[in-house]
């Protein structure tokens, strides 16, 4: 079964302060990214997942993210 991995951008605060997610998943699905890396602004900052066939559907980025940002379907 394919799995994917869904971070609202629009409830997932500020990243960079957060990373909660990039700490906890067992497989480091997580990466964060700008397209301006030398921005302070926190809304152009992202998580995301690559490599969602890696994913165990452990659940823990879901436990973890204190916005409610992250779905696994
Ligand atoms: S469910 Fe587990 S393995 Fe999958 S992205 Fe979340 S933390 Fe990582
Ligand atoms: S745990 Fe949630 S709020 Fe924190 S960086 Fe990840 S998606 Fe954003």
């Amino acid at each position: 079964m394919k799995t994917d991995i869904l971070v609202d951008w629009e409830k997932c605060g500020d990243p960079r302060e957060c990373k909660r997610c990039l700490q906890v998943c067992p497989q480091a699905l997580f990466i964060m990214y700008s397209p301006q890396w030398d921005s302070d602004d926190p809304d152009v900052w992202r998580v995301d997942v690559a490599f969602t066939d890696l994913c165990v559907r452990c659940g823990d980025c879901v436990e973890v993210c204190p916005d409610d940002a992250i779905t696994i379907r």
